[in-house]
C-alpha cells in the first residue's frame, strides 16, 4: 500500500515523506534518486541526454539500490554524487523519456507491491499507484523553495532560482508521467508549514482513513 506524495522540487517531499514514514513504520521510497541515478550513470557513459532509444535500456539495466538514506548503483555509494548541480539537471532531462519512465515506473510499481510504503515524486498518485487510499500534493511559492534549497546547498538564491524554474518548466510541461496533482489529491501548500505541522497533517490523514 501506497501513502504518494508529489510535487515540485523544494516543496518539502523527502523531508515530508520520511517523516511520514518514520512516524506510521512503513518504508520511504525516493522515486527522484531513482531517475538522479540514471543521469548518473547516462553522464558516466558519456550518453546523450536527449537520445531517449539508448537512454531506456541503460536505465532498464541498471542496479539500483535504495535504503531510505543512500543509494547505491551498481554496489557503489552514489549519495552525494547524485545530489550534484549537473546530475539534478540531467535527471529532469532523462526523465522525459517515456522509455526511461517506463524502466522506472515499473521497478516502483514493483517494490511498493511488496509493502506499505511512502512514497514521493511526481507521478506517484497519478502513474506508479493512481489507486494510493492517500495522496498528498505539496506546494510552495518558487521564492520559498528556491530559499530552502539554497539554504541547504550554500548555493546563491539567483542562481538556484533560476535552475529551480527550468527544471519545473522541464517536469511539468513533459508528455509522460509530468508533474501535476491527481485528481483526489489533497493539496497543502507548505509555504508558511513547519515541517512537523505538514508531517502532522499527513500522518492524521492517514489514520482518519485507517490506513495505519
Ligand atoms: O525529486 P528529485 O528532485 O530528486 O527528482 C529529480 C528529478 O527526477 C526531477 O526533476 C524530475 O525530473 C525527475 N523525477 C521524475 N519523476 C519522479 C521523481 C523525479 O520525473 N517520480
Amino acid at each position: 500500500m501506497v501513502i504518494a506524495i508529489d510535487g515540485p522540487a523544494g516543496a518539502g517531499k523527502s523531508s515530508v515523506a520520511r517523516a511520514v514514514a518514520a512516524e506510521l513504520g512503513f518504508t520511504y521510497l525516493d522515486s527522484g534518486a531513482m531517475y538522479r541515478c540514471v543521469a548518473l550513470a547516462a553522464v558516466e557513459a558519456g550518453v546523450d541526454l536527449d537520445d531517449g532509444a539508448t537512454l531506456g535500456p541503460l536505465a532498464g539495466g541498471l542496479e539500483i539500490e535504495l535504503d531510505g538514506r543512500r543509494a547505491l548503483l551498481g554496489g557503489r555509494d552514489v549519495t552525494p554524487q547524485i545530489r550534484g548541480r549537473d546530475v539534478t539537471a540531467a535527471a529532469s532531462r532523462v526523465s522525459v523519456h517515456p522509455e526511461v519512465r517506463e524502466a522506472m515506473v515499473a521497478r516502483q510499481r514493483q517494490l511498493v507491491a511488496a509493502g506499505n510504503y511512502v512514497a514521493e515524486g511526481r507521478d506517484i498518485g497519478t502513474v506508479v499507484s493512481p489507486e494510493a487510499p492517500l495522496k498528498v500534493f505539496l506546494t510552495a511559492s518558487d521564492e520559498e523553495r528556491a530559499h530552502r534549497r539554497a539554504a541547504e546547498t550554500g548555493d546563491d538564491f539567483e542562481s538556484v532560482l533560476d535552475a529551480q524554474r527550468r527544471r519545473d518548466a522541464r517536469d511539468t510541461a513533459r508528455e509522460h508521467g509530468a508533474l501535476r496533482a491527481a485528481e483526489d489529491a489533497v493539496e497543502l501548500d507548505t509555504s508558511s508549514m513547519s515541517l512537523e505541522e505538514v508531517t502532522g497533517r499527513v500522518v492524521a490523514m492517514a489514520r482518519q482513513r485507517g490506513l495505519t
